[in-house]
């Protein structure tokens, strides 16, 4: 049981993709992932800043507003930049919408997205970095 629980873990780590760390070559789908990924670790980022902003407001004073909106335009800048930022490295197309269906939580390119729906080059196609 234990033997056979080791090698599902074994193939999902190989079926991953990695997106942090050095790597002499990446994949298309890696860098839309990581670049999908900074910008959700962002737009968290701002989302802690704005709740923080608005409860410092409600509970202490008046100022933690210059927490909130900034908070809260960064915010909304990085949703706009999730939807219309994330493009196809090889034709340029906008990869935003398609990036996120079907629905996840995981913020990086669905196995089941292949190619890209403008141009038909293959995600998994090695690029340099
Ligand atoms: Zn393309």
């Amino acid at each position: 049981m234990v033997m056979s629980r080791g090698w599902i873990f074994q193939q999902k780590q190989k079926r991953s993709t990695q997106t942090f760390g050095p790597r002499m070559m990446m994949t298309i789908r890696d860098k839309l992932t990581r670049r999908q990924r900074r910008l959700a670790c962002g737009m968290f980022i701002a989302l802690l800043c704005f709740v923080a902003g608005m409860c410092g407001t409600a509970a202490l004073s008046p100022w933690f507003l210059a927490l909130a909106i900034p908070g809260f335009l960064a915010f909304f800048s990085f949703n706009l930049l999730m939807m219309f930022g994330v493009r196809c490295p090889s034709c340029g197309e906008n990869l935003g919408f398609a990036m996120m269906w079907p629905p996840q939580l995981t913020f990086k390119v669905p196995r089941k997205v292949r190619f890209c729906q403008f141009c038909g080059v293959n995600f998994d196609k090695e690029i340099g970095n």
